[in-house]
C-alpha cells in the first residue's frame, strides 16, 4: 500500500506541481480543490492515474479523506493580488477555517502537515533582506490584509497545534514562485508582463518601477517544500531565490527576451505594495541543505514556451 498525501489546492499552479512530484516519489496523492483560482488543465494528465485522485471540494468546509494519511499540505488559498482582492472573505476563510479544517484531518491521522505560507507575512518589509526571525510590517486592515493576515494566522494556528497537540507540522515561506502552470491573467507581474510583450503590447510597470522582488523557479521551490517536509524543523523556513531585481530592470528583461517591441508605461503603485522584498535564505542552507538551482534566466526559458502556447494559440 502506498502512502497517502492530501495536497489542497491541488489544481493550482505549485499544487498540481506538488501532486506531480509526490506521485514520482511513489506517493498515493489526492488533489483537493473547489477550482475557485486554480484550473483542472493543471492536473489533466494526472487522470487516470490509479495512484491519483481529485476531490472537488471546499476546505474551508469540514474535510474528510478516508483511510490513512502520511502528510497533509495545505496549499489552497487565492495567492495573487488581484484573486485576493477580488475574493477577500475566500481568501480569510481558506487561510483560518480551511488551515483548521486540515490541522483537525492531519491530528485525526496522525499526519504530519505542511502550510504554505508567504514572504508576504513580512508586509512592506523594514529589514532587508528578509529573515525569518523578522516579524514584518503588515497593514492589517489594509487592502492587502486580508491575504497577509489570514497567512499570520495560519501560522499562529499551525504553531499552536504543534506545542499544545504535539501535531509534527511545518511551515515553508514561499518567495514569489514563476514556472509553467501560472495563470495568463492572474495579474501577477510575470504573466502579466510575458503575455503584454508576446502581444506587442506596451508592458504596465506600478509606480516607478523601482520596487524589487526576487524570482524563484518553480522547480527549485518543489525541492525545497519537498526537504522540508521531510526534515525535522517546525519554526517557518524562507524558500526563495535571493536574486533580486526591480520590476523595471525585470521588465527590460522580459523585452529582450521575447524580442518584444513593446516599452515599459508606467500605472499607479497599488496601495501597500511592498517595496522591496528578498530572501535571507541561511536558514534553508543550514537545515535543508537547500538552495537555488535555476537562474532566473534559465526558469524563463520553459515559461515563456508555456505561454507562448497559451497566448498565440
Ligand atoms: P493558485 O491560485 O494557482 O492555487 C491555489 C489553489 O487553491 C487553486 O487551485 C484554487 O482553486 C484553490 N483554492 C482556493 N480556495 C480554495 C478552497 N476554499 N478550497 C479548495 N481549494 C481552494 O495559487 P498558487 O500560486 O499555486 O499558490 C498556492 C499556495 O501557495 C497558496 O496558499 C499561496 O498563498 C501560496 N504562495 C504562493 C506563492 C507564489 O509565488 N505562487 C508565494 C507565496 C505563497
Ligand atoms: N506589478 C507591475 N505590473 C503588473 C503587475 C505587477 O508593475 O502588471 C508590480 C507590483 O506592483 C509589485 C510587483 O510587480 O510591485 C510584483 O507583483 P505581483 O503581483 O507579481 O506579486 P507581489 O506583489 O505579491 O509580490
Amino acid at each position: 500500500m502506498k502512502k497517502k498525501v492530501l495536497i489542497t489546492g491541488g489544481a493550482g499552479f505549485l499544487g498540481s506541481h506538488l501532486c506531480d512530484r509526490f506521485l514520482a516519489e511513489g506517493y498515493h496523492v489526492i488533489a483537493m480543490d473547489n477550482l475557485l483560482t486554480g484550473d483542472i488543465s493543471n492536473i489533466e494528465h494526472l487522470m487516470g492515474n490509479k495512484d491519483f485522485e481529485f476531490h472537488h471540494h471546499d476546505v474551508s468546509k469540514y474535510v474528510h479523506v478516508a483511510g490513512d494519511l502520511e502528510y497533509v499540505l495545505h496549499f489552497a488559498s487565492p495567492a495573487s493580488p488581484i484573486d485576493y482582492l477580488k475574493m477577500p472573505i475566500q481568501t480569510m476563510k481558506v487561510g483560518s477555517l480551511g488551515t483548521h479544517n486540515c490541522l483537525g484531518l492531519a491530528k485525526d491521522k496522525g499526519a504530519r502537515m505542511l502550510i504554505a505560507s508567504t514572504s508576504e507575512v513580512y508586509g512592506d518589509p523594514l529589514v532587508h533582506p528578509q529573515k525569518e526571525d523578522y516579524w514584518g510590517n503588515v497593514n492589517p486592515v489594509g487592502p492587502r490584509g486580508v491575504y497577509d493576515e489570514a497567512k499570520r494566522f495560519q501560522e499562529a494556528l499551525t504553531m499552536a497545534y504543534h506545542t499544545y497537540h504535539g501535531l509534527e507540522t511545518r511551515i515553508v515561506r514561499i518567495f514569489n514562485t514563476f514556472g509553467p502552470r501560472m495563470r495568463l491573467d492572474d495579474g501577477r507581474v510575470l504573466p502579466a508582463f510575458i503575455s503584454q510583450a508576446l502581444r506587442g503590447e506596451d508592458l504596465t510597470a506600478f509606480g516607478d518601477g523601482s520596487q524589487t522582488r526576487s524570482f524563484t523557479y518553480v522547480d527549485d521551490l518543489v525541492e525545497g517544500i519537498y526537504r522540508l517536509l521531510k526534515s525535522d524543523y517546525a519554526g517557518p523556513v524562507n524558500i526563495g531565490n535571493p536574486d533580486e531585481i526591480t520590476i523595471k530592470e525585470f521588465g527590460e528583461e522580459i523585452i529582450k527576451l521575447t524580442g518584444s517591441k513593446s516599452k515599459i508605461i508606467y500605472k499607479d503603485l497599488p496601495k501597500d505594495d511592498p517595496k522591496q522584498r528578498k530572501p535571507d535564505i541561511s536558514l534553508a542552507k543550514e537545515v535543508l541543505d537547500w538552495e537555488p538551482k535555476y537562474t532566473r534566466g534559465e526558469g524563463l526559458k520553459p515559461t515563456l514556451e508555456y505561454f507562448k502556447e497559451k497566448v498565440l494559440k
